[in-house]
């Protein structure tokens, strides 16, 4: 028996890996940067959603009762280009894109968020924000109409992302002429001529796209909350400017940060000018979800995954040789138990160690087929059962009816009876010596996409 470690988590604030400890004894807070709603998902902006449906499987696995915010940035510059070029309303572009990345998210089974809060839906709790900043001293409004939040009053300022102020750029997202310091940056944008805006004490404008985070971590997670994740390139300027304006607001903000790397295509960051073929939509007509996301999985959340069609091929061929025991193992053996074997969960503590975990997979699956060619039943059910609860944790369960009804046992069983029927039609049609009803039945079995092939326990069937 391999004793379990208990969680430990890298922060990329102490660039170490350190014990996990919850505010609140059996509860998890975590808030995730979600997508800027311009454009379909590729599979590069998706791995976020991945990883971090791993790391919250494994906590719900580890008996915590986890709070899990994904926003959606609803509003912002690049939304309202989309606009002007699809000739649509800003929201109907926004909406039309959230949908995209609600089906990508959906097809991968990523779990939907606890609570996915729009910024436009959150004005109040920004403005209520930037009132608390100004009265202290913190924020200014200039009367141009734009906030900015003073950086040189901040107490401490880029300790996720390691710099120095006086190294930094200017912030480059307003007028300077209004900021006492080139680096301050804009909480609040004043509206431009044609675009959408919301009344503030400080003038008609828009929100800053860090100014949402905060406001809506806090409405929903409070002051202070566990963890706050997002991908590596929100380090900065989007997640420092989060923690200085929540901070000097008086929230302790998150606890822990968490970063996952990129997906890359030849070294570089995977970006929207590689043309659709990298779109998740276009992606899944080459293989399914449940292969997507165990190629996207596949990497530990912290290291680069250099994408390839060749890569995701052979990882989608390894995954169906998973797959194709656990359903040997379910016909030999009946229902297969999901279960955490101590093994996994130690690997899981150790800052989601998924590439190690992968490996203990592969063992199983050969031990798994060994005792299936030597018809040892006691060790096929174990064997799948440490598979099964592994790749529940992986969010890529074959039996998991998020991945579609045709894995499911009771409609496995359904189609079994029905083929049994239509096959004793025909046999009882040849019988008759009804020929031409005997090939009907044939034939439209075949148009349905089902193969049956005779074996010495009777006709199997099986979808092409
Ligand atoms: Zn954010």
């Amino acid at each position: 028996m391999t004793a379990v470690n208990s969680l430990r988590l890298y922060d990329t604030t102490t660039r170490e890996v350190r014990d996990f400890k919850p505010l609140k004894s059996g509860e998890v807070s975590m808030y995730v940067c979600g997508a800027t709603v311009q454009a379909a998902p590729h599979v590069g902006h998706i791995r976020s959603g991945v990883n971090f449906d791993i790391l919250r499987r494994w906590l719900i696995a580890s008996g915590y009762n986890v709070t899990f915010i994904r926003n959606v940035t609803d509003i912002d510059d690049k939304i309202l280009h989309k606009a002007i070029h699809e000739e649509a309303p800003w929201w109907a572009v926004a909406m039309k894109y959230e949908r995209a990345f609600a089906d990508a998210y959906s097809a991968l089974n990523v779990m939907p968020p606890t609570y996915e809060p729009r910024a436009t839906g959150h004005i109040t709790q920004m403005i209520e924000l930037m009132e608390k900043l100004i009265s202290n001293g913190s924020a200014y409004a200039p009367g141009n109409g734009d906030v900015y939040l003073e950086v040189r009053k901040l107490k401490s300022y880029l300790t996720l992302s390691n710099q120095k102020l006086d190294d930094l750029l200017p912030a480059g997202d307003a007028d300077e002429t209004f900021k006492r310091d080139p680096r301050d940056f804009a909480l609040w944008k004043a509206a431009k001529e044609g675009e959408p805006s919301w009344p503030t004490p400080w003038g008609d404008g828009r929100p800053g796209w860090h100014l949402e985070c905060s406001a809506m971590a806090h409405a929903y997670l409070g002051a202070d909350f566990d963890i706050h994740g997002g991908g590596l390139d929100l380090v900065f300027p989007h997640h420092e400017n989060e923690i200085a304006q929540s901070q000097a607001a008086g929230y302790g903000f998150a606890r822990l940060w968490m970063h996952n790397a990129w997906v890359t295509t030849s070294g570089e960051k995977m970006s929207k000018s590689l043309g659709n073929s990298l779109l998740v939509q276009e992606v899944l007509k080459k293989v399914r979800g449940i292969e997507l996301r165990w190629y996207l999985g596949s990497a530990h959340y912290r290291s680069m995954l250099e994408f390839s069609f060749e890569a995701l091929e052979e990882s989608a061929t390894a995954f169906r040789r998973i797959e194709s025991f656990l359903k040997r193992a379910q016909e030999t053996v009946g229902d297969i138990d999901s279960v955490i074997a101590d093994e996994f969960a130690s690997l899981m503590n150790d800052d989601l160690a998924v590439p190690q975990a992968l490996a203990l997979i592969s063992e199983w699956l050969r031990a798994g087929n060994t005792a299936l060619t030597a018809g040892n039943k006691a060790e096929i059910a174990k064997n799948a059962a440490h598979i099964r609860g592994a790749l529940s944790i992986l969010g890529c369960d074959p039996f998991d009816p998020q991945y579609g009804d045709t894995n499911s046992t009771d409609l496995t069983t359904a189609v079994d009876g029905l083929i049994a029927l239509l096959l004793e039609q025909r046999e009882s049609a040849r019988y008759r010596k009804d020929f031409a009803a005997a090939d009907s039945i044939r034939d439209r079995i075949t148009a349905m996409g089902i193969s049956i092939e005779d074996t010495p326990q009777g006709p199997r069937w099986s979808i092409n």
